[in-house]
């Protein structure tokens, strides 16, 4: 079984991002980034699976700029095998990126694809939604255990209220939630290991697909500021505050 992992480079999670003065955008000037951690957790499933014999090849992608491969080689050190780099300068928004992400399929013809449930920057939630209906592929979303039989799949989801167990054909689309697993660490003679794998370069025009972007940001800002907490003195004017000031929000 082959098995592709999209991975997306974003800012780093501890990194607290502010926006532009002028509201355009995010401000990421010298900004920390990072593998997307759903990304990692997606990833350390693809090597767990390889690791127990059920997978012969783990391909870690990424859609953007030519600074993503440090982003790859970090997920060939974590245990993929090689890496596909879609190059572009210009901004990918998840539907673009879903057709770029088919058409690598359709020329690597993965057994399985398993993405992170969400990107942390954009939290758009949307792109194994939309691959799996580009290519008209089974899906389960927000897997928290993967287990699979034969040529089929039993995914466990993070579904409101519950889990859900879902028995899918291969091939098939996951995306992965925060209790898939625990990734591990990436370790020095895995970091040099990795510097050997290879990473190949494909552009969009290569693979012919329009990335034109579908929607316009028209303004970034900050949430507005909370008033502070006051203490109250006793019980009686906490129940008056109840009673006359606080709102449904
Ligand atoms: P999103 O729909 O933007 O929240 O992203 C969901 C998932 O799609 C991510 O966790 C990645 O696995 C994948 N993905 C999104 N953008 C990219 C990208 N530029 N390159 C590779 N994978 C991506």
């Amino acid at each position: 079984m082959k098995i592709l992992v999209p991975i997306k480079r974003v800012v780093d999670f501890n990194i607290k991002v502010r926006p532009k003065a002028d509201g355009s955008g995010m401000d990421l000037d010298n900004v920390k980034m990072a593998i997307n951690p759903f990304d990692e957790i997606a990833m350390e499933e693809a090597v767990r699976l390889k690791e127990q014999g059920k997978a012969s090849e783990v391909i870690a992608v990424s859609c953007g700029t030519t600074l993503s491969q440090e982003t790859l080689r970090t997920a060939l050190a974590l245990g993929a095998d090689r890496a596909v780099l879609i190059e572009s300068s210009e901004e990918l928004q998840p539907l673009a990126v879903a057709k770029l992400l088919k058409a690598l399929v359709d020329i690597e013809q993965p057994d399985l694809v398993i993405l992170g449930k969400q990107a942390i920057d954009d939290d758009c939630n949307q792109t194994g939604q939309m691959l799996a209906a580009l290519l008209d592929r089974p899906q389960g979303t927000y897997a928290s255990k993967l287990a699979v039989d034969g040529e089929q799949l039993l995914v466990t989801r993070e579904v409101d209220g519950g889990l859900e167990t879902l028995r899918l054909a291969l091939p098939a689309i996951i995306t992965a939630d925060l209790r898939l697993n625990e990734p591990r660490y990436v370790t020095l003679p895995n970091i040099m290991k990795a510097k050997k794998k290879p990473i190949q370069i494909l552009t969009p025009a290569e693979l012919n697909i329009d990335i034109t972007p579908r929607l316009r940001t028209l303004k970034v800002s900050e949430p507005p500021v909370r008033p502070a907490g006051v203490k109250v003195p006793d019980v009686a004017t906490l129940v008056a505050k109840l009673k006359h000031e606080a709102k449904v929000i």
